[in-house]
């Protein structure tokens, strides 16, 4: 049952081949019209053959006839000359002749066995109302054809026109005649099996010609999977081209427009792993500076000491802090299905991390101000939704000026939240806009240092914001302050987590 099965399956993972399916259509398309064609061919011959046949034998038995009525055989038939015509006809044709008379009485039987017995059949009495029979047993080989012995008298009608002659024709009596189809039969089995030969040799022809086009039609699919093997085990690096069909033009250009974005999230991953390499290595390079100045030094005063140890400490929190937002961006490129979503009162969330950041803001005598345009209850994983709103008003603190303020807005629509944060800070230089959320991304570098920033918190928050499907968009004017519109769908489609 199982060997069963899989034989079925192994047969139709062959069925599945192009190459196969090619094999297999060309051989039809060849064979059919091949088959049709001798059958055809041959059913012609037949019927042509036994056509020529009848006509013969009927041109010939209507002589016959004509000579019986001359001879008056149907009364008499000892006529010797007759008696040889209807011997020539029954020997040439290796037949019957039988003749039957008005009453149907046997006059003559050639195979003389039937002579004086009644014939009734429905040939006959057909062929006494004056019609010619002729009918092909192909079972048993022989045909069959009944001929009337017509006579044919003419009568001047004086009272009709002059020239006007009236033809009387009386049925005397009707010639049998059943011959064999043998030799057609003969010739027929002779051509089927010459034409079997040529359907063989057409047959093995048509083979070699379809196994060659099927290898043919189906090597630039090859040529595709070699062109793409080398690339996968590195031995070509460049763009694969096959443009012996439309068809692997476009497998072509989708790949290779597949392994374009795969170098590009290649170089990006190398570009990451350098700008991180360099990240980390800064604030070491600098406690190294710091601890071999000191070392270097004789009796450094404690105060030295104490001042450097502080850099040193500084340098710390801030390698602690990249690594720490570099473990939060690993997270936030883990799959949507990490999430832990929970129904969450945004307004109160954003009044949390508010609270948290006014002090910060007080420093720098800015105001955070909060307008909640209507309670917003939305599903979210609030931890890294946390994370992704505090980085924005963050940023809006940070890149702020002395006196300047922080505005968040909290909106929703029948289908998103909605918030907004607004400063009225140092702002984005247009031509950077497109770039801050890449990592480690940042504007002015040495002032974006100096305010403590490594380039991760618009990433990290960007991530956090689509991984709740929704969207973020800037406006932004150089000098005159950042605006940034957070989107996120009220409801978490479940659906499509993780798929
Ligand atoms: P950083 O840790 O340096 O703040 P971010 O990814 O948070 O990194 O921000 C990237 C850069 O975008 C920052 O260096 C800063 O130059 C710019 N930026 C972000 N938010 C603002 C803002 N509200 N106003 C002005 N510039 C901003």
């Amino acid at each position: 049952m199982k060997t069963k099965l899989s034989q079925r399956l192994s047969r139709l993972h062959i069925l599945r081949s192009l190459k196969v399916r090619i094999f297999i259509i060309i051989l039809l398309v060849g064979f059919i019209p091949t088959v049709l064609l001798r059958a055809t061919i041959l059913r012609t011959y037949m019927n042509r053959a036994v056509n020529v046949r009848i006509n013969d034998i009927q041109n010939q038995c209507k002589v016959i006839a004509n000579h019986l009525l001359t001879y008056n055989y149907l009364t008499d038939n000892s006529s010797q000359i007759i008696n040889a015509e209807l011997g020539m006809l029954s020997d040439l044709y290796d037949g019957r002749v039988i003749i039957i008379d008005q009453s149907c009485n046997i006059i003559k039987d050639t195979y003389g066995i039937s002579e004086g017995k009644t014939m009734i059949s429905e040939e006959v009495m057909r062929c006494l109302k004056g019609e010619v029979t002729s009918h092909y047993d192909a079972e048993n080989l022989y045909i069959e054809i009944t001929t009337p012995i017509v006579d044919t008298t003419l009568k001047q009608d004086s009272e009709l026109y002059d020239d006007e002659d009236q033809q009387t024709q009386v049925i005397k009596g009707v010639m049998l005649t059943s011959v064999s189809a043998d030799n057609i039969q003969t010739n027929l089995e002779l051509l089927k099996s010459r034409a079997m030969v040529m359907q063989t040799l057409a047959a093995i022809l048509l083979i070699a010609i379809a196994w060659v086009l099927s290898q043919i039609l189906v090597r630039p699919f090859d040529r595709v999977t070699t062109a793409i093997s080398g690339i996968k085990d590195g031995f070509q690096t460049e763009q694969i081209s096959v443009p012996d069909y439309i068809e692997t033009e476009h497998i072509v250009a989708a790949f290779n427009d597949l392994l374009g974005r795969m170098k590009v999230v290649d170089e990006s991953r190398q570009e990451f792993v350098s700008n991180v390499s360099h990240e980390l290595k800064t604030p070491i390079t600098s406690m190294k500076v710091l601890a071999d100045s000191l070392l270097q030094q004789e009796d450094v005063p404690v105060e030295l000491y104490k001042e450097f140890m502080v850099d040193i400490a500084d340098e710390i929190d801030r390698e602690n802090k990249i690594i720490t937002d570099l473990l939060a961006l690993v997270k936030m490129d883990k799959r949507a299905s990490d999430l832990n979503i929970e129904s969450i009162l945004l307004n109160e969330l954003l009044e949390r991390l508010l609270k948290r950041l006014r002090p910060i803001a007080k420093q720098r005598n800015i105001d955070v101000l909060f307008e909640s345009v209507r309670e917003v209850w939305l599903e979210a994983d609030e931890v890294k939704l946390s994370l992704a709103l505090s980085n924005f008003i963050e940023n809006a603190i940070k890149y702020n000026v002395e006196y300047g303020y922080v505005k968040v807005i909290c909106d929703a629509d029948h289908q998103f939240a909605l918030i907004t944060v607004e400063d009225n800070g140092i702002g984005i230089p247009e031509e950077d806009q497109e770039h801050i959320f890449e990592r480690f991304y940042r504007v002015d570098k040495s002032h974006s240092t100096e305010i403590g920033g490594n380039g991760l918190g618009l990433a990290i928050a960007r991530s956090a914001v689509l991984m709740h499907r929704g969207s973020v968009q800037l406006e932004s004017q150089e000098g005159k302050g950042t605006k940034f519109f957070i989107k996120i769908p009220l409801i978490y489609l479940r659906s499509q987590e993780g798929k």
